[in-house]
């Protein structure tokens, strides 16, 4: 049985909201030099994503290789979610398990991941 549901997310200011059908057995909590800033994360193909408000006010922010598009509201600053695509061709959201509404954080099994040594 999976533990796939939907749940809502958004911005602070709430600018931005989305949809997303994840399971959440699987956040990461990342090391990497923009993740300790920004919060946990959870992986789910671009279909399993829905951007309900909030496209005209994202801006896209990008380093290193510049293949992952950080996204965050010009607004209040939060980065929501992201996009990437994988090596195979996938492209791939990134949520912000901590814009999600109604999830116990301190429930979760965090996965680390050492994203700072890539
Ligand atoms: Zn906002």
């Amino acid at each position: 049985m999976s533990d796939t549901k939907t749940y809502a997310g958004s911005c602070h200011c709430g600018q931005v909201a989305y949809e997303v059908e994840a399971d959440l057995s699987r956040v990461i909590s990342c090391n990497c030099s923009i993740c300790r800033k920004r919060g946990l994360l959870a992986f789910v193909p671009e279909g399993n994503f829905r951007l309900a408000q909030g496209a005209d006010v994202l801006t896209d922010y990008t380093f290193n290789k510049g293949v992952v598009h950080h996204l965050f509201c010009s607004r209040c600053g939060v980065g929501a979610f992201g996009r990437g695509t994988r090596p195979d061709g996938v492209t791939t959201v990134a949520f912000n398990v901590r814009c999600l509404d109604g999830v116990d954080l301190d429930g979760l099994n965090l996965r680390k991941f050492d994203g700072a040594s890539l």
